[in-house]
Formats: C-alpha cells, sequence, structure tokens
C-alpha cells in the first residue's frame, strides 16, 4: 500500500486533493468549439494586469474586466470573454457545428 504523499505548500499540492471532487456539479457538457479554430486561441488570463472583453453585452455600456485565470478566446489584439464569444458566433456548443453551417 503506498503512503499518503506531503506536500509543502499549496501550489504543490493537486488540485484533485484541494477540491471536493464530490460535490462538483457539472452543468452540462461544457465542453466548446471554436467556428474557425485557425484564427482563434484558448488563452488563460495570467496575472491581474487589467484586459477587457472586446464587446459589451446586450443593454450594458462597460466592457468586462478578464479576471486572472479567466479563459478567453483572442485573435491578435482582440480579447473575447467566453460570453460574449459565444453571442458573437465565434464559439459552439455544437459538436458538429462545422456541419450544420449555412451554404451560401
Ligand atoms: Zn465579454
Amino acid at each position: 500500500m503506498q503512503s499518503e504523499e506531503s506536500f509543502d505548500d499549496e501550489k504543490t499540492y493537486p488540485l484533485n486533493k484541494r477540491l471536493d471532487l464530490d460535490k462538483i456539479e457539472v452543468p452540462g457538457d461544457v465542453r466548446l468549439y471554436v467556428h474557425e479554430p485557425d484564427s482563434w486561441q484558448a488563452v488563460v488570463k495570467q496575472g491581474y494586469e487589467k484586459e477587457y472583453c472586446y464587446a459589451k453585452s446586450p443593454g450594458e455600456d462597460h466592457f468586462h474586466l478578464l479576471m486572472a485565470g479567466e479563459i478567453y478566446v483572442r485573435r491578435g489584439n482582440e480579447k473575447y470573454c467566453l460570453t460574449c464569444a459565444y453571442r458573437h458566433g465565434i464559439l459552439s456548443h455544437d459538436r458538429l457545428h462545422w456541419q450544420h453551417r449555412k451554404r451560401s
């Protein structure tokens, strides 16, 4: 039998041992797909330097602040939080989105 490993600090302690995985509720299928995978990159926001989403929500007059650790998508300097990227048709929940596209 293997003995419990010991970890010096929070950072080296595996996340799955810090979280109570039995209590996590997954809100449905959270996988997302990018319509134009060649143009977009998924990025995890690092640090606390202020960066903003390029879009505003309907009825709101401010740009969203991207939070440290937030996943967002970028194309060059264009950055979108996942909600705005979804609303702008950059992302999809549809695994087969490339099959369901309108043909012109
Ligand atoms: Zn946004």
